[in-house]
């Protein structure tokens, strides 16, 4: 077991916290959506509450170590302070005499946040120096920025080295959940896998498979599956170089006992926009035609094996569903799951938005804030931002 921030004396100070502010922004710089600075509120107001002086740091985008003013974190600032009821001093930067001086001068109770991390390639080389720099502006290292607790940056593994860490609220939940997914998960344990790549989830479905009892395959991944058992995909997106892998995985599902559910019919249409003629084909899905949701039976199918589960972990939208036509099956799935007495899982990124969109989010159990990380947690592997933690 890591510590968390409840383990350590943080009373006056200078708590260097690790979040994950990486919203998404509309065209005109504001933020479109803000539950990621919502999830860190738990673990800032701990801080604050104790009268420490709260640095904050993170990253937005993909700025590439240059400074673009684009993806600047001005407008978390902004919006933390409204959240907060309370001024949040925005940094020039994340290093330099400027930002120490800063962080020197802070009173107990106040609280800063440095400007994008990623402005320097250094923060994604996990450089030494820029990691010793960060860790000079606190007293102690929390990390609260689980979506990126998979990747070793300055800002989740290298500062470690230099200062006491341990892990926020946020990242203490996500680590609970995927623990008990991983070790004492209630069965019967459906898991749902869908999206756009087999290849991303080969390694969650070996390291799950000894751990559940069904597996429900949709989206575009489905159609590697389908057509490793002969079923026309028509136009389909598949990976032909993962069929074998398909192939395997049906043998070690039943080894292991695990039924497998895949589509039985499709929504298919000619072309990917919103306002192309759809239909809906069971079983072979003609040439020239692409399949981009599950259809009403696959539904009714898939529903019936959640209904015993006492565990769904759902990773992968089962459709195209950031476009209308294509969206009733992740829609469809997502209310039932939601009414079912249930631990429900959600790993982050597009499924979450997908039931954030629903307005689903406070009937699920967890909604996981890291897609990336997530995924590594199912495969089975440590974290390396959460690793380099201190030990209770
Ligand atoms: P992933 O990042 O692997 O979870 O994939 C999510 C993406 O998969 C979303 O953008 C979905 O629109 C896409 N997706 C889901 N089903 C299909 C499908 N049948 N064909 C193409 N893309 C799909």
């Amino acid at each position: 077991m890591k510590k968390t921030i409840r383990d350590i004396d943080i009373k006056g100070k200078r708590v260097l916290i690790r979040v994950d502010f990486n919203v998404p922004l509309d065209e005109k710089q504001s933020i479109a959506d803000d539950t990621r600075i919502a999830k860190a509120l738990p673990t800032i107001n701990y801080a604050l509450e104790a009268s420490s002086k709260v640095i904050l740091m993170s990253h937005l985008g993909r700025p590439k170590g240059e400074v673009k003013s684009e993806m600047s974190l001005r407008p978390c600032a902004l919006r933390l302070s409204e959240l907060l009821g309370k001024d949040v001093k925005m940094l020039e930067d994340s290093i330099g005499p400027g930002v120490e001086s800063a962080a020197r001068n802070m009173q107990n109770g106040d609280i800063a946040l440095l400007e994008n991390l990623r402005f320097h390639k250094e923060e994604t080389e996990n450089d030494p120096d820029f990691a010793k720099a960060l860790a000079g502006l606190g007293d102690l290292f929390v990390n609260d920025a689980f979506g990126t607790c998979h990747r070793a940056h300055a800002s989740t593994e290298g500062v470690t080295k230099f200062l006491p860490s341990v892990m926020g609220f946020l990242v203490e939940k996500e680590v609970e959940y995927f623990g008990n997914l991983l070790n004492n998960a209630e069965r019967p344990f459906a898991l749902i896998l869908g999206g756009a790549k087999v290849s991303d989830k080969i390694a969650v479905i070996e390291n799950m498979l000894p751990k559940i009892d069904y597996l429900l395959i949709a989206g575009a991944m489905a159609y590697t599956f389908l057509k490793s058992r002969l079923k026309g995909i028509g136009a389909s997106r598949f990976e032909d170089d993962k069929i074998n892998v398909a192939s395997d995985i049906f043998t070690k599902a039943r080894e292991k006992n695990v039924s497998i559910f895949l589509p039985g019919d499709h929504v298919i249409a000619q072309a990917i926009t919103a306002k192309t003629r759809v239909k809906v084909v069971t079983e072979h899905i003609p040439d020239g035609w692409i399949g981009l949701d599950i259809g009403p039976r696959t539904i009714k199918k898939f529903e019936n094996a959640l209904k015993d589960a006492k565990t769904i972990l759902w990773n992968g939208p089962v459709g195209y569903f950031e476009l209308k036509p294509f969206s009733k099956g992740t829609a469809h799935i997502a209310k039932f799951i939601s009414r079912l007495e249930v631990t429900s899982v959600i790993g982050g990124g597009d499924t979450a938005s997908a039931i954030n969109a629903l307005g689903l989010a406070d009937k699920m159990s967890h909604i996981s804030t890291g897609g990336g990380a997530s995924l590594e947690c199912l495969e089975g592997k440590e974290l390396p931002g959460i690793a380099a933690l201190q030990d209770k």
